[in-house]
C-alpha cells in the first residue's frame, strides 16, 4: 500500500517474520485500493445498493471508521475515495469532481457485509496501517512473544522493553525543517500514529497540498496543521484520530482530543513559525 514496515522482536518465535508477512499480505488483500482483486476494490465496484459479505478484519475497520467520522463530525470520512483520486493521492486519477456523500449516508454496515447507496468509494488508508500494527502486535503476543516494537509507515507500537530492559523510547515525529524540542515517549503497551503534510503531498503553484482531505470543503485542508501525534492502546484508533484531529484542524480537532480525552500533539505553521499544542492527557504522561 505504498509504505515500508519493520519490526524488532526480542527472541523472536521461529515463525515470527512468516506470520507478520501473512498478516501483512491478510490487510492487503482486503483493504488496498492499489490491488484491483482486493476486497475493497470489488466493493467499490459492486453496483449501488448491492449487499457484499466482508471478511471480520475488514468490517472492524469499517465499524471503527464509521464510527471515528460520527465522532469526528465528519472530519474522518472512510469513503472519500474518490475524492483522494481527484487530488491525484489515491491508485485512480478521477478528473471529474466525484459525487459527494459521506460515509454516514452513503454506506450501509450490515452484520457480515455492507453496501454502497451512493457512487462512493472506501478508502482505508487513513486507519488500515494502525489496523495492521494491531494486527501484527497481537499475532507476535500469540506466538508468545512479550517484547517487540512494530511500525508501518511511521505508526508504531511496542510490547513490553528491549533486551536492555529499557522501554522502547520513540522520538515522536516533527516535519522537516522545524526546529522543536524532541520529544521522547516509552511505547510499552501502547501506540503511535502521526499524520503530517510532510509524509505524501504535492505542490501545486507554489502551495502545499496536502493528501488529508476535508470531506467538508471537497479539497486538501488549508488548516495550517503541519501534524498531529497521537498516543493510545490501539494503533488503530491512533491513526484513525491522528487523521481525524488533522482535517478537524486547530480550533474543533484540539477540542476533540480533548473532549475524548485522547493524548495528542499537535503542530500548526504560522505566520510566526510552527505552534505545538498538547492536550491535558498527553501533559500528564509526559510529566
Ligand atoms: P499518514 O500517516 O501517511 O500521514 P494518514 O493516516 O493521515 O496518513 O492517512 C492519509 C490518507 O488517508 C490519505 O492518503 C487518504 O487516502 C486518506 N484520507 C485523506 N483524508 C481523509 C479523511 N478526511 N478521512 C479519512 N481518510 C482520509
Ligand atoms: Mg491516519
Amino acid at each position: 500500500m505504498g509504505t515500508t514496515w519493520s519490526a524488532s522482536v526480542v527472541d523472536p518465535p521461529a515463525d515470527a517474520e512468516m506470520t507478520i508477512r501473512a498478516k501483512l499480505d491478510m490487510v492487503i488483500a482486503q483493504m488496498s485500493n492499489w490491488d484491483a482483486d482486493s476486497v475493497i476494490s470489488r466493493f467499490n465496484r459492486q453496483p449501488i445498493g448491492a449487499w457484499m459479505t466482508l471478511p471480520v478484519e475488514m468490517m472492524t475497520v469499517l465499524r471503527t471508521g464509521m464510527d471515528i467520522s460520527r465522532l469526528s463530525g465528519g472530519a474522518f470520512d472512510p469513503a472519500l475515495g474518490q475524492l483522494v483520486g481527484q487530488w491525484g493521492f489515491g491508485p485512480h486519477v478521477a478528473n471529474e469532481a466525484p459525487a459527494c456523500g459521506s460515509a454516514a449516508t452513503s454506506v450501509e454496515v450490515g452484520d457480515h457485509g455492507a453496501r454502497r447507496l451512493a457512487d462512493v468509494a472506501l478508502d482505508f488508508s487513513g486507519i488500515a496501517k494502525g489496523f495492521a500494527v494491531d494486527a501484527v502486535a497481537d499475532a507476535l503476543r500469540a506466538l508468545g512473544a512479550a517484547n517487540f516494537l512494530v511500525e508501518i509507515g511511521g505508526e508504531l507500537r511496542g510490547a513490553g522493553v528491549k533486551p536492555d530492559i529499557q522501554p522502547w523510547w520513540v522520538d515522536m515525529e516533527t516535519p522537516p525543517g522545524m526546529a522543536l524540542p524532541p520529544m521522547r515517549v516509552a511505547l510499552s503497551g501502547l501506540a503511535i500514529a502521526t499524520s503530517g503534510d510532510y509524509r505524501r503531498f504535492h505542490m501545486a503553484a507554489g502551495k502545499r497540498l496536502s493528501h488529508s482531505i476535508d470531506p467538508g470543503t471537497g479539497a486538501p485542508i488549508q488548516n495550517g496543521v503541519a501534524c498531529v501525534t497521537v498516543l493510545h492502546d490501539s494503533a488503530m484508533m491512533a491513526d484513525a484520530w491522528a487523521t481525524a484531529i488533522t482535517v478537524a484542524g486547530p480550533g474543533k480537532g484540539l477540542s476533540l482530543a480533548r473532549e475524548h480525552g485522547l493524548a495528542a500533539r499537535m503542530i500548526v505553521r504560522t505566520d510566526n513559525g510552527p505552534r505545538e499544542h498538547l492536550t491535558p492527557a498527553l501533559e500528564m504522561m509526559l510529566a
